[in-house]
């Protein structure tokens, strides 16, 4: 009777442990309401709200036990120089943000998003008619996708399960000024690129769209991604794009001829407008993107170490 009862209450808490490390809508939303609120004013580069948007990062990482492995901590400074110059700063201080779950194995898997946006429009990039002064929140672009890494951090640092290849957290710094903090990274690798098995980007994934789905693109980056994405399959649809660079942060690591992968649920009418707000972000449909997300990772890590391939422009 009293073992049954253990066994029954073992069984209980094993599950809700197994339950609440998944991803979640409330700790995306809990995520993107901090980072996409009006108090960090669009975490343009070089401003106070960038670095304040950095160190929730960083703190997250530091809850979940990753280990620091910036240059600083879990910082690693860079200087941004800003080519399109709105106002009189071209140069500003940004940096990245990077946790490592050390599992002792010989190859690492990294998972990226960028947490830099536009600011207050006068960084550039702006699709605002007059956008000085106007907060670009930046609720999609790209709270959403720091959401997402966080959410893929917490799961696997919390699963009890050493697996067969360490994580390497970034959070980007500057990507909105030409990724700036991707490139800053594969030059400056503080762990050596040679042991880098793939490279996963998040890059706005939070406005989900069932006639279109979530697009997975670098599906052309290694030989061995139509195996990986065999059987794979979730609650929301998806579709594989070829391409290894593109538009975001992923595509530094495809240059140094990483594998990559990339997730986007689209361009939309508030992109890189000050309307990408909190309210139009389906954090339900991105917490079942990111399951598919931790299945094809979960899956990547069944093979040895990825080979690359070039893809064919
Ligand atoms: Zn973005």
């Amino acid at each position: 009777m009293r073992i049954t009862l253990l066994l029954g209450l073992l069984t209980i808490s094993l599950m809700s442990t197994a339950q609440s490390i998944q991803p979640s809508p409330s700790e995306l939303t809990k995520h993107i309401t901090y980072l996409a609120s009006d108090a960090m004013k669009g975490r343009g580069t070089g401003s106070k709200q960038n670095d304040q948007a950095a160190k929730y990062v960083a703190k997250q990482f530091k809850k979940y036990g990753l280990k620091p492995m910036g240059t600083k901590v879990y910082e690693q400074e860079f200087i941004a120089k800003v080519k399109r110059v709105v106002v009189k700063d071209s140069i500003r201080q940004a940096k990245n943000i990077i946790g490592f779950l050390d599992n002792g194995a010989e190859y690492t898997i990294i998972v990226g998003a960028h947490f830099d946006h536009l600011g207050e429009g006068r960084q550039g990039g702006s699709k605002a008619e007059k956008p000085e002064g106007k907060i670009h929140n930046g609720a999609d672009d790209n709270a959403s996708g720091v959401a997402g890494m966080l959410e893929i951090a917490r799961y696997f640092s919390g699963n009890k399960v050493r697996e067969a290849y360490n994580f390497l957290f970034i959070g980007f710094g500057a990507e909105e000024l030409g990724l700036l903090g991707s490139k800053h990274f594969v030059n400056n690798p503080t762990i050596p690129l040679a042991t880098v098995n793939f490279m996963t980007n998040m890059d706005m994934i939070g406005r989900y769209n069932p006639d279109r789905g979530v697009g997975i693109g670098g599906y052309g980056t290694s030989s061995q991604w139509p195996q990986v994405f065999d059987g794979i399959k979730g609650t929301v649809r998806f579709f594989t794009d070829k391409a290894g660079s593109g538009g975001s942060d992923h595509g530094s690591f495809y240059a140094k001829s990483i594998p990559v992968l990339f997730f986007h649920t689209g361009g939309h009418d508030d992109y890189h407008q000050p309307t990408d707000d909190i309210e139009k972000v389906d954090v339900v449909s991105e917490a079942e993107i990111l399951k598919i997300h931790l299945q094809l990772i979960e899956k990547a890590m069944s093979f040895p170490k990825l080979d690359f391939s070039e893809v064919a422009s």
